[in-house]
């Protein structure tokens, strides 16, 4: 039996890592939703989108169209905005810096969640973000939420960056990861909030495959 697997979480807890491998060894789909917000994000930043004027952003989101696409080579998914490949641009701290006011507007939530929903209709889905067991899947049979602690995020986040040649200070990424926890769990549509029937994993201590064994176990009980 497939199920819908929910992964939400704070910034940088390793939630998509994990999410990535859980669906590869089940045979799932893997859904980020956190990918969809930036790539709007990057749209909005290229369009040059008055954030707080709702009819260029409702034109903007009707001209969006995010789709994913599975890289051989890689093997992992990858987001594309109107059929150009964003996955490298959408990860860049100029993104991570305003995503969090982009994905606060109702029009954008109400978009992204509705298109989310379409991509778990089919089971076998794991989706990772802020409010995907508490709002796109209330009932989804698995539900995961992750935290870690402040230092260890923001020292894989650098890792993660470094990879991709980009070097931001420690003190740099702290305040991003603390500006949109702080954001992300105050705005008023669909806020982060810890779902009553979510697992809580705080990976602080754990390395990969000890979270994804977590989840696994979870899973297939
Ligand atoms: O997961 P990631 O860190 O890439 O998500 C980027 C941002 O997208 C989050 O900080 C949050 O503002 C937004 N987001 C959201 N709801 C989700 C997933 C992400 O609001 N389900």
């Amino acid at each position: 039996r497939k199920i819908v697997i929910a992964i939400d979480g704070f910034s940088a807890c390793g939630k998509s890592s994990t999410a990535k491998e859980v669906a590869s060894q089940l045979g799932y789909s893997y859904i980020d939703s956190g990918a969809m917000y930036r790539a709007v994000t990057l749209y909005f930043h290229q369009n040059y989108v008055t954030i707080d004027n709702p009819k260029e952003v409702s034109k903007a989101i009707d001209n969006i169209n995010i789709t994913f696409n599975f890289n051989e080579r890689k093997a992992s998914s990858e987001t594309y905005l109107n059929g150009l490949n964003v996955e490298e641009e959408i990860r860049k701290m100029y993104i991570s810096n305003q995503v969090s006011a982009v994905s606060a507007i109702p029009d954008v939530r109400k978009n992204m969640v509705s298109q989310q929903r379409k991509l778990g209709k089919k089971k076998g889905v794991v989706m990772d973000g802020r409010d995907i067991g508490s709002n796109v899947f209330p009932d989804a049979e698995l539900k995961i939420f992750m935290q870690a602690n402040l230092k260890v995020r923001a020292e894989r986040r650098q890792a993660e960056l470094l990879e991709k040649d980009q070097l931001v200070p420690i003190p740099e990424i702290e305040e991003n990861l603390l500006a949109r926890d702080k954001m992300d769990s105050e705005r008023k549509e669909n806020p982060l909030i810890i779902p009553e029937d979510a697992y809580i994993l705080d990976t602080s201590e754990l390395t990969l495959p000890e979270q994804v064994e977590y989840v696994l176990q979870l899973a297939t009980e």
